[in-house]
């Protein structure tokens, strides 16, 4: 099977005035495991993304798959339960999810060692497992905090899930075409026409569907509005950010879990290959527009940091990243809106908020079902959505251009390969290699 430039110019040719059942708008992880979902029960479905797939939050998190310890924190017993179980499932069936044990710190707050001997007891319990925590008074040299536990749980490559979404979708039929905006929606008696407008070449084409999904993330307003002339209640954005350091300063034998001195929120340490992920923060903001990192973000995660590795300085900042978070609720403090996701229904429009990526598959399931009663169709969802596409021992930047359309040296460095959130120089030193794998591809086409 190919997936690439010349596939998606094949066909963006014959796209105009086509009839699909489903057009899903974005291609983050929600969009990704609906499509995925919905072909496999042989619905026509249209997947698009005004950029690269997963170019979005979904390659911008904290890249984990877990239940969640905050939220059991915050009394959401099932939603942690809930999230254990796909973290579980995710682990069984994919290679590219990894188990990863943290040192969880404890400190004098509500982190103190009782509450969290108690809250990981429970953790482990609704993961499956009765496991005492044990604690250990010092681990490496974790300044300021008083010992730690360690616990289980995984990470992943979360744009390389989405990829792989996609790649399934396609392979049971779907049509996926990156770098493709949904502009315009109209509404007749029973289709609405999109306008889709093509940003990686030129043109405009219309197609007809039954149902839109909008799984556009933290733009899921922008499309509602074109469609209903309202806007969403209680959509909330939250920029997190993470600062990308160098590895070799810090001793790192597990990731960490801490809770900042400076404002006693919870924070990851995660080790990447040659770099750790540090982050995140959670500031509610006004427009996916402003989602860049910002001074005080980098000053406040360097500080947190130095408080447990006081040798980290500026020096060690490979580099940075911002995610968005759409989520549905209300209230001022970004921490306590509720992580579970949220449908909304209109007209033909289904949008959806707040999935986590740990969650896209129960997130998938619970919208099928809505589609289901709409296209009158009575969809199997029993263990899907899933991933049926698999690199194998194929030269994995043959693969990106060939199998998953990476158009671009950004779509190989941050959203194929990985080198952007993994390697020191981010995968500066693979550019003219990829462009020249890219532009192969594309000047074969032009010699046609
Ligand atoms: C800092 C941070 C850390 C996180 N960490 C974790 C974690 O460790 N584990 C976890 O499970 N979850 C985590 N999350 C949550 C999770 O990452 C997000 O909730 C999830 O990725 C949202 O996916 P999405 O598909 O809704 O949105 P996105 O991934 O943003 O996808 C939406 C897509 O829609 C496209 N789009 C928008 N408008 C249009 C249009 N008009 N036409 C075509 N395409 C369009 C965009 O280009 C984009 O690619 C984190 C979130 C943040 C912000």
């Amino acid at each position: 099977m190919e997936f690439s430039y010349l596939t998606r110019r094949n066909e963006l040719a014959s796209l105009d005035g086509k009839r699909f059942d489903v057009i899903v708008v974005g291609g983050g992880i929600v969009g990704a495991g609906i499509s995925n979902l919905l072909s496999a029960n042989g619905i026509k479905v249209l997947l698009v993304d005004k950029r690269d797939f997963a170019s979005g939050t979904s390659s911008n998190s904290s890249k984990l798959i877990h239940g969640g310890l905050r939220y059991l924190g915050q009394g959401h017993l099932k939603l942690t339960r809930d999230l254990l179980r796909e973290r579980n499932y995710l682990l069984r069936h994919l290679d590219f999810v990894k188990r990863m044990d943290f040192d969880i710190l404890v400190d004098d707050g509500s982190w103190s060692k009782s509450s969290l001997y108690f809250g990981l007891f429970l953790y482990n319990l609704l993961g499956g497992r009765l496991r005492f925590p044990h604690f250990q008074k010092n681990g490496y040299s974790y300044q300021g905090y008083r010992g730690r536990f360690t616990y289980e749980d995984a990470s992943t490559d979360d744009a390389l899930l989405v990829i792989h979404n996609v790649v399934s979708s396609v392979m049971q039929g779907a049509v996926a075409i990156n770098y493709l905006e949904a502009t315009t929606f109209r509404d007749s008696e029973d289709e609405v026409e999109t306008t889709l407008t093509d940003r990686f070449g030129e043109g405009s084409y219309r197609v007809r569907t039954k149902i839109i999904v909008n799984a556009a993330g933290p733009w899921v307003n922008f499309a509602y509005n074109q469609y209903t002339s309202k806007d969403i209640q209680n959509l909330k954005l939250s920029k997190g950010s993470h600062l990308i350091l160098k590895r070799d300063k810090m001793n790192l034998e597990n990731a960490v879990a801490f809770r900042s001195h400076l404002d006693r929120r919870q924070m990851f340490i995660i080790p990447k290959g040659e770099v750790v992920l540090v982050g995140t923060t959670d500031r509610f903001i006004e427009s996916p527009l402003s989602g860049e990192m910002e001074a005080d973000e980098m000053a406040y995660i360097l500080d947190s940091v130095r408080k447990i590795f006081p040798s980290i300085d500026r020096q060690d900042i490979v580099g940075s990243y911002s995610g968005i978070r759409p989520l549905y609720g209300s209230g001022n403090d970004p921490g306590r809106v509720t992580r579970d996701f949220h449908i909304d229904i209109t007209g033909k429009m289904i949008t959806i908020m707040g999935v986590k990526i740990t969650d896209y598959r129960r997130a998938s399931r619970k919208i099928s079902k809505y589609i289901g009663e709409m296209l009158e169709a009575d969809l199997e969802v029993r263990d899907l959505p899933k991933i049926l596409y698999n690199r194998g021992e194929r030269d994995p930047l043959d693969s990106a251009v060939t199998m998953e359309c990476a158009l671009t040296v950004e779509d190989v460095l941050r959203r194929r390969l990985g080198y952007y959130y993994t390697t020191v120089d981010q995968g500066r030193s693979k550019i003219r290699t990829i462009e020249d794998r890219i532009n192969k591809i594309i000047t074969a086409d032009q010699h046609k």
